[in-house]
């Protein structure tokens, strides 16, 4: 087990006396690889040319085994074959065998079969004692591989054993093994420029996303990467990367939107509430119809003012994600009931139908459902001629509670429809109608609703009114 051990050592030990300048170029990558702090692509490159030499190393070391032991496979073998036909047929004339030796390179010691030597090329070696098959020895002249073999000639047994001089096959191979080296070094050198240039191409992207990347800022957040080219990780990054760009973007002038048509809503009765407030200034002071004026409109304003900068905090605590709804079980009946009942009583200009027969619980914030449904009623009047009608109506199918708003009034186009829920919009006809709202209404029911799981639905068409269904899950 030792020996076998101290064997290993010995070859590797050749191996790498053999192949130092390989095994310290491999030492020295790996040193630095370690203690330096490597961009990705040395890296990269690195571990490739590793790779690579170790399998070099690899192919090297067996090719030259390959080389070595045919090489001296083929001389012992030759040489057994030629010695055995030069014995001789009868009697013990081994001239054949000594010219034969002289010119070859190669000894012959015959034992008879007790072991006696009958006749030696070189009685020195008889000195070494009968060797087995493959013994290697070092003669001093050189190394001998031997061959032993025990043949039966002129009617008795003797014992051939040939020293082979390997000395030859060992100097080629080790020629053959310098011949490698210098080959390994040539490849190692062309190769580690080669994979170190390609890993250039391959981590141009990186360095053209991090200049982008660089030069993106809130004047110019429309920059995008270049995603053309082949599709590989990098480019999916670069298209996950825009598409996150592009989200930032739509939030970012959103809410530039957002502010700029807060403010410009805000704008109207400040002038408002200033305009009377220069004219009781100037007037109004002693006279009290100025002075009653005045005080309405900015009484009106004001509490415009407040409705307005209360939904913009609603909105603005949305999307902070601050927004929390107090749920509670409560019956959606009543609630109903109780609205369309206020509603009657302020609006008296329109026929304002219930059609809620069936008692129906929710869980839910009640004061946002309510507000929901406000949004939605108020709307109807708003945008229904004075003699429409208004229904609402409750039901339920097996998967939600349905609340129904239905006017007979203005209606709305397709185009209309598509942006009834976005923030400060209002469709012309409200506009020039003075209708007094700020087109935030919508987008908050939308809000209160999607918060509680549900859906809202809308069916209109200009001139023959509108339907707007909430959908809610039980
Ligand atoms: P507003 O405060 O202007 O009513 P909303 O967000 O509640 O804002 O509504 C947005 C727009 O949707 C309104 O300006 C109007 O054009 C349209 N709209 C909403 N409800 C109705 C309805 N029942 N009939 C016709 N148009 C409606």
């Amino acid at each position: 087990m030792k020996n076998k051990g101290n064997i290993r050592k010995l070859i590797k030990t050749i191996f790498k006396i053999v192949f130092f300048p390989v095994y310290f170029f491999i030492a020295l990558i790996r040193f630095t690889s370690e203690k330096i702090g490597f961009s990705i692509r040395l890296k990269l490159s690195l571990i490739y040319v590793r790779k690579l030499l170790n399998a070099m190393l690899w192919a090297g070391i067996i090719v030259i085994l390959a080389f070595g032991i045919l090489k001296v496979y083929n001389t012992i073998a030759y040489n057994y074959k030629s010695v055995s036909n030069l014995l001789p047929q009868e009697g013990r004339d081994y001239s054949k065998i000594e010219n034969y030796s002289r010119d070859n390179r190669v000894h012959v010691l015959i034992y008879d079969s007790y072991k006696n030597v009958v006749f030696a090329t070189e009685p020195a070696l008889a000195d070494y004692g009968y060797k087995e098959t493959l013994s290697f020895i070092n003669a001093g002249s050189g190394f001998y591989l031997t061959i032993n073999e025990t043949i039966f000639k002129s009617g008795r047994d003797i014992i051939l054993v040939i020293y082979s001089d390997i000395q030859n096959e060992i100097d080629q191979t080790i020629e053959l093994s310098k011949i490698i080296l210098y080959v390994f070094a040539i490849v190692t050198f062309f190769s580690v420029i080669t994979i170190a240039g390609a890993g250039k191409g391959v981590f141009y992207p990186i360095r053209e996303m991090t200049e982008t990347v660089r030069d993106i800022s809130e004047s110019n957040l429309n920059l995008r990467l270049n995603v053309s080219g082949s599709k590989n990780e990098l480019k999916e990054l670069s298209i996950t990367f825009n598409e996150m760009m592009n989200r930032i973007e739509e939030d970012y002038n959103r809410q530039k939107q957002f502010v700029s048509d807060a403010s410009h809503e805000l704008r109207t009765p400040i002038a408002v509430v200033q305009g009377y407030v220069d004219m009781l200034n100037r007037w109004g002071k002693n006279d009290s119809e100025v002075l009653q004026e005045s005080i309405d409109a900015i009484k009106n304003e004001s509490e415009n003012m407040k409705d307005l900068v209360d939904k913009l905090l609603f909105l603005a605590r949305n999307d902070k994600g601050s927004l929390v709804f107090q749920k509670e079980e409560f019956s959606l009946t009543e609630m109903l009931v109780e609205t369309v009942k206020e509603t009657q009583i302020i609006d008296t200009k329109h026929k304002i139908n219930c059609s809620i027969n069936e008692e129906i619980s929710l869980y839910a914030d009640r004061n946002r459902i309510k507000q929901a449904v406000r949004i939605f009623i108020d709307n109807a009047i708003k945008y229904t001629p004075t003699g429409g009608e208004i229904n609402i109506g409750l039901c339920h199918d097996e998967s939600h509670i349905k609340i129904i708003i239905k006017d007979t009034g203005i209606g709305m186009t397709k185009e209309e429809l598509e942006h009834i829920f976005d923030r400060f919009y209002r469709s012309d006809k409200s506009r020039t109608r003075e209708k007094g709202g700020h087109g935030l209404g919508l987008a908050i029911a939308r809000v209160i609703i999607l918060g509680h799981n549900g859906k809202i639905k809308v069916r209109s068409r200009a001139g023959e009114g509108s339907e707007f269904t909430i959908l809610l899950g039980y």
